[in-house]
């Protein structure tokens, strides 16, 4: 639907998700824009349009920072048409797609001027891009960061795909220089790949050994190396799908002594457990791994105070073939989860099991990734602020039927799974792109850069 410049529409709800807290509020939109947020059931300006939510809650949409749309060269896994419809039905009105398994990987500028071109008449939702740290592209990393990605993304052990190589010891000392240089933004696949390459085979059907070949001190000792060199460096650095919570305390302490350090974790970290998780069951598999359920508890202690700062998806997806190879081998399996119609249910799901509450899962999954991505009209319900909602049903439940989403290929962890939390109808920019599943219209996101 296109939005006349000036057309008002007042969103009531009882259940206003404002950076203040929850409270019953009238939201007014003007175009694409909040004008300004007001008491609950006031008059309303003249030829306003009402949309009465009644108990349903109004959340800022979701801003999903780590998003795999391996589209153009790997179309066949997911592209920007289906990825983007999957955010909008779940509620996520902003994603920021990763520079890797797509064919040109984002790792120079005119790789993403390739990436923009595919991307701009398929996409529902609003979508920015993040460049990739190669070894080629180091001593040119300001032109990428010129040509308006986020920040960058580099691997410290084979990503996967062999046209996005992972950095060394020493390349990643100087891609921390470099893109301190300029004050850009780090974001790390934090696995150490000595810790890996010493540990057990993941060969076989078995989840144990998938898990025993990942160990926790992948994690630990690559994060305290990212942190060693942010202190050296300055850079900003990112610590993105943090799986063991045994990091938890080395970001805490860096942080605590100002050192630019940040975490993310996923909704699958923070909602599975490795003891549910059964043998040859490779749509479960993802790097690092989903751990067990003592270590998910600390991850949620470690969200609760905030040394994990956002929770994205990682939706990373590919052919059914890959994902799940008859003989359920985790070894050649693709690894990664497919969630982005699913991160606000199972998370809110788990979040309220657990004593939180919706303010502290629009903190997570729309506030703080604007923030790390520097997305200023993102990320609130506040006037000034682009008018994207999502509208959530949150007391109501529905069971995941892979058949309703709309990824490219219906496998999902989350098969079978009842969750609390409906998404009843998301908006982008003053008017919905979504309602109950289903996306309206043609695909009205625009492309984001860098501001
Ligand atoms: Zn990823």
């Amino acid at each position: 639907m296109p939005q006349q410049p000036d057309r008002q529409v007042v969103v009531r709800s009882t259940r206003v998700l404002t950076p203040e807290g929850e409270r019953p509020a009238d939201v007014i939109v003007v175009g694409e824009r909040i004008a300004a947020v007001q008491p609950h059931g006031g008059a309303l300006p003249a030829g306003a349009d009402l949309v009465d939510l009644g108990d349903d809650a109004l959340l800022p949409g979701l801003v999903d920072t780590h998003v795999h749309v391996n589209e153009p060269g790997r179309t066949e896994w997911e592209g920007f048409a289906s990825a983007t419809r999957a955010a909008a039905a779940g509620g996520v009105t902003t994603l920021v797609d990763m520079p890797l398994n797509s064919v040109p990987p984002t790792t120079t500028p005119d790789a993403l001027a390739v990436k923009r071109a595919t991307a701009a008449p398929s996409v529902h939702v609003d979508t920015g891009f993040w460049g990739g740290a190669v070894p080629d592209s180091l001593g040119a990393l300001r032109s990428l960061h010129d040509a308006g990605v986020f920040g960058f993304k580099c691997f410290l052990l084979p990503s996967g795909v062999p046209e996005f190589p992972e950095l060394t010891g020493d390349q990643l000392a100087h891609a921390m220089r470099e893109t301190a240089s300029f004050g850009g933004l780090l974001i790390v696949h934090a696995e150490d790949p000595g810790v890996i390459g010493a540990a057990p085979d993941a060969a076989g059907r078995a989840y144990a050994g998938f898990l025993a070949s990942r160990p926790p001190a992948a994690e630990t000792t690559a994060i305290a190396g990212l942190i060693g060199l942010a202190r050296e460096t300055g850079c900003r650095v990112h610590v993105l799908h943090l799986s063991s919570a045994a990091a938890l305390p080395l970001i805490a302490d860096a942080r605590r002594d100002g050192v630019a350090v940040s975490a993310e974790s996923c909704p699958h970290y923070l909602t599975l457990t490795a003891e549910q998780v059964p043998d040859g069951a490779t749509e479960f598999k993802c790097c690092p791994p989903i751990r067990e359920a003592g270590n998910q508890d600390a991850l949620w202690t470690g969200l609760a105070e905030g040394t994990i700062g956002c929770v994205v998806s990682d939706h990373s997806p590919a052919t059914a073939a890959l994902k799940q190879p008859p003989d359920g081998d985790f070894d050649t399996a693709w690894g990664g989860i497919s969630s982005l119609q699913l991160g606000l249910p199972a998370m809110w799901t788990e979040a309220r099991r657990r004593g939180h509450t919706l303010a502290d899962v629009a903190r997570w999954m729309s506030a703080a990734p604007a923030e790390l991505a520097g997305l200023a009209a993102k990320g609130a319900i506040a006037a000034g602020r682009d008018a994207d909602f999502a509208v959530l049903a949150p007391e109501e439940t529905f069971t995941v039927d892979p058949a309703a989403l709309h990824h490219r290929h219906p496998v999902t962890a989350y098969a079978g799974r009842t969750l609390h939390g409906v998404v009843r109808a998301t908006w982008l920019r003053g008017a919905p792109v979504a309602r109950d599943g289903a996306v309206d219209g043609p695909p009205r996101g625009r492309l984001l850069t860098r501001p």
